[in-house]
């Protein structure tokens, strides 16, 4: 038991279940000013990376910040709410190009872990009928509350999903902090209607900046993240649940801040003392009580900081355009379409 109050345990591969691991590096957590480092280990016979050992699945929620991670659920005006520099409509149009492409017209969508429910308000806004599973806090509060939508509370591991509902479940940053992944897209692929869509983003783990800037990474984000996909073994994963992959995406830019690009700098900074490293929750984490220098310098008030971070944010975001294509960008996202449960007839 750490002074937390977290247990630690030890486990086998969470996807195939091998004890054949071996541990490939370490990484600092953020959220507490301990900093405690927490390793992380490959299995050998399936390669999956995961964090281990791990806080016990009852004490994990002493790394979960409390606050509210977005700023409308706070007090901001809406209409006026951006996200990276992007005002939030275009950031969420965005995030659901890939299932415009293959989901006409609009149907039942699922946003499992889907925080203040900005993704689901701007996917009703085009005609879905939409849903939410969000544990309990202000997030999830916003999004039922003041967005007036429909949230399953609870977790991707223990909410109860209706089955063959919905024609496109997306898990956006959110399947990297359950422990199970494999049950939670076997929920999803029962959840959903025959050849319903699979909608998963997650860090990269075989990104150039993660290879770049180590364990001063973001997308690690220990312990919260329990895995550390390659694009490879959550292809694998996806198909072994049912799932036949459409499309393979790398997105680095999800906004207009080059967040896993800069925000992995300064931390990489921060070890060398030339930069003060805030918790990843930024100036939203009511946990620790600190207030964070992290994120959006848009809006600095000293000219010569917003050129020197206009350039700094134009290189990066070239950057990681450029990854984007050579398929080592910073977040991949599968698109999979659910398989008929029963095989096809063999024609002869
Ligand atoms: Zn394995």
């Amino acid at each position: 038991m750490t002074q937390l109050g977290v247990r630690m345990m030890t486990t086998d591969c969470p996807l195939c279940g091998s004890d054949a691991w071996r541990p490939i590096m370490r990484a600092r957590e953020y959220v507490y000013p301990e900093q405690t480092e927490f390793q992380l280990a490959q299995c050998r016979p399936c390669g999956h990376v995961f964090t281990n050992p791990r806080p016990s699945p009852d004490t994990m929620g002493a790394y979960y910040p409390t606050g509210t991670w977005t700023a409308p659920s706070r007090g901001n005006k809406l209409e006026d709410y951006r996200i990276g520099g992007l005002p939030w409509r275009e950031a969420m149009r965005r995030r659901a190009e890939g299932i415009m492409r293959h989901a006409r017209p609009p149907g039942t969508l699922l946003d499992i872990g889907c925080g203040d429910g900005l993704f689901l308000h701007h996917m009703r806004e085009q005609g879905w009928k939409v849903e939410g599973v969000e544990p309990g806090g202000p997030a999830g509060a916003y999004a039922r509350g003041t967005l007036g939508l429909k949230i399953h509370p609870g977790s991707a591991e223990n909410v109860t999903l209706p089955s063959d509902r919905y024609s496109v479940v997306s898990l956006h940053h959110s399947l990297e902090h359950t422990n199970d992944p494999r049950r939670v897209l076997c929920s999803v692929r029962a959840a959903l209607r025959p050849e319903g869509l699979l909608h998963v983003r997650v860090p990269n783990f075989s990104s150039l900046d993660r290879r770049l800037f180590g364990k001063s990474w973001v997308g690690l984000y220990v312990p919260c993240h329990l895995h550390h996909f390659t694009p490879g073994r959550l292809v694998r994963l996806v198909r072994e649940c049912g799932f036949r992959v459409l499309e393979l995406r790398f997105v680095s830019n999800e906004t207009l801040w080059p967040f896993f690009y800069s925000d992995s700098l300064r931390r990489a900074l921060a070890w060398v003392g030339l930069y003060t490293v805030a918790p990843i929750g930024g100036d939203n984490d009511t946990t620790t009580g600190r207030t964070a220098p992290t994120g959006d310098m848009f809006s600095s008030p000293n000219p010569l900081l917003r050129l020197a971070h206009r350039l700094e944010y134009a290189v990066f975001r070239a950057v990681g355009a450029a990854m984007d294509v050579a398929q080592l960008g910073s977040t991949v996202t599968v698109l999979a379409q659910a398989e008929r449960a029963e095989s096809a007839p063999l024609t002869t």
